[in-house]
């Protein structure tokens, strides 16, 4: 049988921008949304949904590429983005004003508006191309412009599941998806980053896997690769090819590397 969908390489020229800080919401007291603007966002394009572009904080005005590249720069998914606009969500942890966040987080909840940023990539896609038959989401927060870009490429009659770790009820992230598609939050409370998410895809069984070609997508704190492998690959025997497991970043590193 031909699977219903297929998660395709693709490669994109890299580029670096310059862009500012145009605005800034706050979605809860620890996620931010934040839009950057620019002339050389034109003809900026991502095309895979869990892409990352990686943006650079530098200090003053650098004058030439080299410069920018030389700043410290973290990974970001890009959430969406328009002629001259490009948005992007932020996790924020530890305290900015106490000097304990990353400096990802330190500049998304406090530059001032106007602050120059650089945006590098995103280079490589992975392009769903096709229909799955389900779909299962699964991540913490800094997976949610992911899994809102995922939300985004279904249709009305997609049936699934995604499942957002968040703090506690008043850090609830909400994410737009068609009514076959169930949204759950769950709470992590006072628990590491990862273990409420992780003990939730544990409790599932074989029997909750959804018929068909499902896609998987399972991204957070580093310790949820080995949960979500033992689900969709062990549990639910999905292909490698229709499962994309990640660690976004890692409890106590500075500057994550995922390896792709
Ligand atoms: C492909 C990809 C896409 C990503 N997309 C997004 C995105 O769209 N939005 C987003 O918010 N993040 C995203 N991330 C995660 C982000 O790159 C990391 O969280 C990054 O480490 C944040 O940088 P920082 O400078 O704030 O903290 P760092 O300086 O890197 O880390 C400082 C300390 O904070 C800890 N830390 C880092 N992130 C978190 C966190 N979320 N919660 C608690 N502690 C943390 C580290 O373990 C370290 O101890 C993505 C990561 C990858 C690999």
């Amino acid at each position: 049988m031909t699977s219903a969908f297929s998660l395709e390489p693709t490669g994109l020229e890299l580029r670096f921008r310059r862009v500012t800080l145009a605005a800034r919401e706050w979605l809860t007291p620890s996620y931010v949304r934040v839009r950057l603007q620019g002339d050389e966002l034109a003809g900026f394009a991502s095309l895979g949904a869990d892409d990352h572009l990686r943006i650079f904080f530098p200090d003053g005005d650098p004058q030439s590429v080299e410069e920018l590249r030389a700043a410290p720069s973290r990974e970001y998914t890009p959430l969406a983005w328009g002629e001259g606009w490009l948005e992007l969500e932020f996790a924020i942890h530890g305290d900015p004003a106490a000097g304990t966040a990353g400096v990802a987080a330190a500049w998304a909840a406090t530059a001032p508006l106007g602050a120059l940023a650089g945006v590098g990539g995103p280079r490589g896609s992975k392009v769903l191309t096709g229909r799955p038959d389900a779909w299962f989401l699964a991540g913490d927060e800094t997976a949610v412009p992911a899994m809102r870009r995922f939300a985004g490429a279904m249709d009305a009659d997609a049936v699934g599941r995604i499942l957002v770790e968040v703090t506690d009820a008043a850090h609830e992230l909400a994410i737009d998806a068609p009514a076959g598609v169930v949204v759950e939050q769950v709470h992590r409370d006072d628990a590491p980053a990862g273990a409420a998410l992780a003990a939730r895809l544990d409790a599932l069984g074989s029997d909750d896997r959804p018929a068909g070609a499902v896609f998987g997508f399972v991204a957070a704190e580093q310790s949820i690769v080995k949960p979500g492998r033992a689900l969709l690959l062990d549990r639910w025997g999905l292909s490698a090819e229709h499962v994309i497991v990640k660690g976004y970043w890692k409890r106590g590193e500075t500057e994550y590397h995922a390896p792709h």
